[in-house]
């Protein structure tokens, strides 16, 4: 095999096996592309296959996504999550996230699919935004290095007339048309805490608390702030004032501060805004040093 075709079952069998998908074989074309990469596609409500790819989709909904979502329809997060979404954990990361739910009555459809079209469309997720283009990173791959790895596919479904169309576009020309850059910036905390959870290794199980609060903190943000303002959290954390007034009332700050927070707590990660306080730490040492002491009195006791 050329070392051509080796590097292209190399980016599709990454590929594959980031998306846990095995139907996707047959339609990610076999081709690593970078950021200037071409392709020819026009997705709009003149193609035949109008709507037709917005059924039985498999939409992780970032945090970003389902504050975007949740303002657009004019809706709690609670309320959000329950009609719209249905948990999943992620295979790769152990760590759950919120899944968009398509409605079984109506053959899958998303439920946001109209005949004229995405009825959420400038605040659909970013998973849309990108198809027909695919993107490694956000799923979690990584090199053998252990470095964070960037590349693009194109996913061709045979149902897509949006490929017979002459508009052409690099992989960048479509990023900045479907405001990627701003998605990915707003996700980047989130994606980090996927691949730390699994550099710890796969089979490093989270306990249940730990996966209520991850879930809680990047889905639902008025459960986060009362969690935050409504509990002994300030008086754990040193937070400077001016993130504290930020976060009071915006949602964005709030979900950045909240992938700080999950990094400082879950992972042991330094964070340049909250640090637990010193008398909270001494306490909590010294409480372990007690209980580990008297775990090995205890033991002695038994010989
Ligand atoms: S959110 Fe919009 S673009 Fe995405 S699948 Fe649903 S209808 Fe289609
Ligand atoms: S199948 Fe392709 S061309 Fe048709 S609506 Fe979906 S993205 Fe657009």
């Amino acid at each position: 095999m050329s070392s051509t075709n080796d590097n292209q079952a190399n980016a599709r069998e990454k590929v594959e096996k980031a998306l846990s998908r095995d139907n996707l074989s047959n339609v990610i074309q076999p081709v690593r592309m970078e950021k200037n990469s071409d392709f020819e596609f026009r997705c709009h409500p003149g193609v035949s296959c109008f709507t037709n790819c917005c059924r039985n989709m498999n939409i992780i909904l970032t945090p970003f996504d389902i504050i975007r979502l949740k303002k657009r329809l004019g809706l709690p997060s609670d309320l959000f999550l329950k009609l719209y979404t249905e948990p999943e954990i992620l295979v790769e990361s152990g760590l759950p996230v919120a899944r968009l739910k398509m409605l079984d009555e109506s053959g899958g459809k998303c439920p946001f699919v109209t005949p004229e079209g995405c009825q959420v469309y400038s605040d659909r997720p970013v998973c849309c935004r990108y198809y027909p283009i695919g993107i490694a990173n956000l799923m979690q791959v990584e090199k053998e290095s252990g470095q964070e790895e960037e590349f693009f596919f194109l996913i061709k479904e045979n149902h897509c007339k949006g490929f017979e169309e002459k508009t052409c576009w690099t992989v960048d020309s479509w990023r900045a048309d479907q405001e990627a850059d701003l998605y990915d910036r707003m996700n980047k905390g989130w994606l980090k805490l996927l691949l730390r959870k699994k550099s710890f290794g796969e089979d490093t199980e989270l306990p249940p608390r730990a996966r209520e609060l991850f879930f809680m903190a990047t889905t639902n943000m008025e459960s986060f702030r009362r969690f935050v303002f409504e509990s002994r959290f300030l008086d754990t954390y040193n937070v400077n004032d001016e993130i504290v007034n930020k976060i009071r009332e915006n949602d964005f700050e709030l979900m950045q501060f909240a992938f700080e927070y999950l990094k400082n707590a879950m992972f042991g990660a330094e964070s340049p805004v909250i640090k637990i306080r010193e008398q909270i730490l001494k306490k909590t040492v010294d409480k372990i040093i007690k209980t580990r002491e008297k775990n090995k009195k205890l033991k002695k006791g038994k010989r």
